[in-house]
């Protein structure tokens, strides 16, 4: 893809304007700012590539920012797993940080910088408290074609709004009971600019403060200010903050008027924020609310549930850093709303993997094979990864019996059907030409059986004589192969739009068949491998050792204990082709 296609989008031409304009005081600062009330996905890893991404573009650097004005549902847990996901997708925050971290910062520690201002709001003139009940509230903000009707509160005196405001912050009301507004245009077409709440009161205590504070700021207020104070020049978030992009100004006009914006290099620094479409993907919801119900009411294993849309998900599923940034990249960056296909992600991943992932036999859905003139054992040597000759070679045993996949045997073979058949021939992968001759059923009448014999001259996989065999399948030797749990995903949902009758309703097309559990045999090799490694099952698809201590039963799946857990990461195949 040359680079005009995608990275050359607006916001880095934004960016580089500022730079040649000299208003970045020498340095590009961006931020990422989640709230840690849960873990982040795939809509987040796109934000995080975004923001870390033109940072290190511009030689500049970006935040990592933990948005926790909302005490409610926040956590170290989440914040913690935040931090890690964001390193594994390939990034790090730096900066100077406000906790001791270089380029980490927590909202909440700005938050006695917050109170201050609204202070100085309400010592101007330019904030007052409004006892209006929430819905009296909506009523007077009234409809964008006509002005709404000021707060009776609002011409009252800033002496007045400043004893109210501290009696607030002193806990002497219930929640709801006051606000802080900004007084600033009850006669504006845009809602957000109708004396907009600053302040609430909340007595939840904060997850790091504790009881400090019974009133906390809201996020039109908080953000600007914590983007102001950090020194961030370009501030990128989503497209529904951009009818909120005056009063984000309006709050920087103030910083700036109070003589607190910093200044770099001689340049008074001035954060400006832009807005792109967030990141939908068909077939998954991505809101961490509803990505919390599925965990909470058991839908899923838990966050790191390999179908999850989650970073940590998409790890257990075994999906590369560098194939999620790809599919971020391919995506590009736009100002009109869209929806991807799951199909492009996985065709990123598989990429990636087909560059990088190990080869390996494996057989999913085991039948046995007896080649009946087989004596004693033998070893191929099969090589490791045909497009990286470094990967090198290694040795596998064969001998009488071995593992085939059922699907790679008819009993009466359809036209063009060059695999495994009676009277048939078929290439065993690296071993030797197979003729099958027989095969038992069981008392269901299940293949469970199949005989044959092998021609000795054709070992290394060619007939001496030079007769064509169309046919290879794979195969594991059933004396040396190892028992494996292989898990094979499937989309989460059936429905393209889970939301499409509602956030209520989602649940209703969640696929019952995402996950199927088979018990597979593998090479010898794998049975050594270690959680997190890659492989391409020849034939089958790309497969990952799931991480250890995730099993419900607590039991590691680690490769040295007896539980070996693969988990498929993506098929081989698929007809889909990125534009
Ligand atoms: P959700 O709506 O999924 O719960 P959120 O927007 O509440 O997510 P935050 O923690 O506030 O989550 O988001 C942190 C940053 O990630 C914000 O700048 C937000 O704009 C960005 N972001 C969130 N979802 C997406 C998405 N789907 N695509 C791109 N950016 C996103
Ligand atoms: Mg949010």
């Amino acid at each position: 893809m040359s680079e005009s296609d995608t990275s050359r989008h607006f916001l880095r031409q934004w960016i580089e304007k500022d730079v040649a304009d000299g208003r970045t005081g020498g340095k590009v600062v961006t931020r990422f700012p989640p709230e840690p009330n849960g873990y982040i996905h795939i809509g987040h890893a796109k934000a995080v590539c975004v923001d870390f991404g033109m940072a290190a573009l511009f030689g500049g650097e970006c935040h990592l920012r933990l948005d926790d004005t909302n005490p409610a549902k926040e956590s170290d847990e989440y914040a913690e797993n935040i931090k890690k996901d964001i390193n594994w997708l390939g990034f790090q925050w730096s900066g100077e940080g406000d906790s001791g971290e270089p380029g980490f910062y927590n909202a909440s520690n700005m938050f006695d910088r917050m109170y201050e201002i609204a202070e100085n709001l309400v010592k101007a003139g330019q904030a007052y408290c409004c006892n209006l009940t929430q819905d009296e509230w909506k009523v007077y903000r009234g409809v964008p074609e006509k002005p709404g009707t000021p707060s009776p509160s609002r011409d009252t005196t800033p002496e007045r709004n400043l004893r109210i405001f501290r009696e607030m912050r002193d806990g002497k009301y219930a929640d709801g009971e006051w606000c802080l507004r900004a007084k600033i245009d009850m006669a504006s077409p845009n809602i957000h600019f109708r004396d907009p709440v600053i302040y609430r009161i909340r007595h939840v205590a904060h997850y790091h403060l504790g009881d400090k504070w019974c009133i906390y700021p809201m996020y039109d207020f908080a953000h600007p200010i914590e983007d102001a104070l950090e020194g961030v020049t370009h501030s990128m978030c989503t497209l529904e903050f951009e009818v909120h992009r005056p009063l984000y100004d309006w709050v920087v006009d103030r910083l700036d008027e109070m003589g607190m914006l910093p200044v770099r290099n001689g340049v008074r620094i001035r954060t400006q924020q832009r807005e792109f479409a967030r990141l939908n993907i068909t077939y998954t919801v991505m809101s961490k609310r509803l990505l919390l119900q599925m965990v909470k009411d058991g839908h899923v294993a838990g966050w790191d549930d390999p179908r999850m849309p989650t970073v940590c998900g998409m790890r257990r599923r075994g999906y590369t850093p560098a194939a999620i940034r790809e599919f971020c990249d391919r995506v590009g960056v736009s100002k009109v709303e869209s929806e991807s296909d799951p199909a492009l992600l996985e065709w990123c991943v598989r990429e990636d993997l087909n560059r990088t992932a190990t080869r390996r036999m494996a057989v999913l859905d085991p039948v046995k094979v007896v080649i009946d003139n087989f004596e004693g054992t033998r070893e191929v040597e099969l090589q490791n990864n045909p497009l990286d000759e470094t990967a090198g070679t290694r040795r596998v045993g064969f001998s009488r019996e071995i593992w085939i996949d059922r699907a790679d045997f008819r009993e009466v073979p359809e036209k063009k059907f060059f695999r495994m058949a009676p009277g048939q021939e078929v290439r065993l992968r690296g071993a030797c030409i197979f003729r099958c001759e027989s095969f038992v059923r069981d008392a269901d009448g299940v293949v469970a059986e199949i005989h044959g014999t092998w021609d000795e001259s054709s070992w290394g996989g060619n007939a001496a004589d030079g007769r064509k065999v169309k046919g290879t399948i794979h195969w594991v030797d059933c004396a040396t192969g190892a028992k494996a749990e292989v898990r094979l995903y499937d989309r989460l949902f059936t429905e393209k739009d889970p939301m499409k009758d509602g956030a209520d309703n989602f649940l209703k097309y969640l696929n019952p068949d995402s996950l199927k559990v088979v018990e597979a045999y593998v090479e010898p090799a794998l049975a050594r491998a270690k959680p997190g490694e890659h492989f391409q099952f020849e034939r089958t698809g790309y497969f990952v050792v799931d991480e250890p201590n995730n099993l419900p039963d607590g039991e590691p799946a680690a490769a040295d204990s007896s539980r070996l857990v693969f988990n498929r990461t993506v098929t081989l195949k698929d007809s889909y082709k990125p534009l």
